[in-house]
């Protein structure tokens, strides 16, 4: 019998920002740190992200999304551009008291990053609309406040070592989805909160927290 439910799958990069890693911990990776969600943790279309009783504080970390094209198993660097086609933008919903007591514990981030609802993705865009995608800016207003502003140039790690380094261990497979890391402005959300999130001057997100 054939496995038929065969879904995508969320591959999100940790402290790939100097200015997230200062308010975080502190250490700088020596190679990409990522781990998964799974599928169903997408929340697409602008839906409100709903917030789960399980924890007290879920903050936003928006992101930059990579759409995987095709399949890839120990992707070389300098070929790993042709294994993404399009960009678009997320939030990395942490449930970050009970990622605390999981880093504190050692034990598995499933439960504080893997929830249903945690991954919100937009739509994407094919990445020739990008002039430069070394120099990408983006942001997240809360209640029309900007609280997080990144660019593509402050990775530590790029877009190409993360699909090679991932594709190490992972396979790659079309329509995997790839979170590249959150710059500094991580924060909580609480009910009725509205978040926009943009690329340039393009919006990408709008959605609230109910
Ligand atoms: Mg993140």
């Amino acid at each position: 019998m054939q496995l038929k439910n065969r879904k995508m799958k969320i591959i999100c990069v940790g402290k790939n920002y100097l200015g997230h890693i200062r308010e975080f911990d502190g250490a700088v990776p020596e190679a990409p740190i990522f781990f998964l969600k799974p599928d169903t943790a997408l929340t697409v279309r602008n839906r409100p992200f709903f917030l789960p009783d399980f924890a007290k504080r879920f903050d936003y970390e928006v992101e930059i999304l990579l759409r995987i094209c095709k399949v890839g198993k120990c992707i070389q660097e300098r070929f790993a551009h042709t294994y993404y086609d399009a960009i678009g933008l997320g939030i990395d919903f942490t449930a970050r008291d009970v990622q605390s007591r999981c880093r504190e514990k050692g034990e598995p981030w499933e439960i504080c990053k893997g929830f249903d609802g945690s991954a919100v993705v937009s739509r994407f865009v094919h990445k020739s609309n990008f002039p430069d995608l070394s120099n990408l800016e983006f942001s997240l207003t809360l209640n029309g406040e900007t609280v997080q502003h990144g660019n593509t140039a402050d990775m530590i790690f790029n877009f190409d070592r993360i699909i090679s380094y991932v594709s190490q261990f992972i396979t790659l497979k079309m329509g995997d989805i790839i979170f590249t890391g959150t710059p500094a402005g991580i924060g909580a959300v609480k009910i009725n909160d509205r978040l926009q999130g943009f690329i340039g001057n393009e919006k990408f997100l709008d959605f609230r927290v109910k």
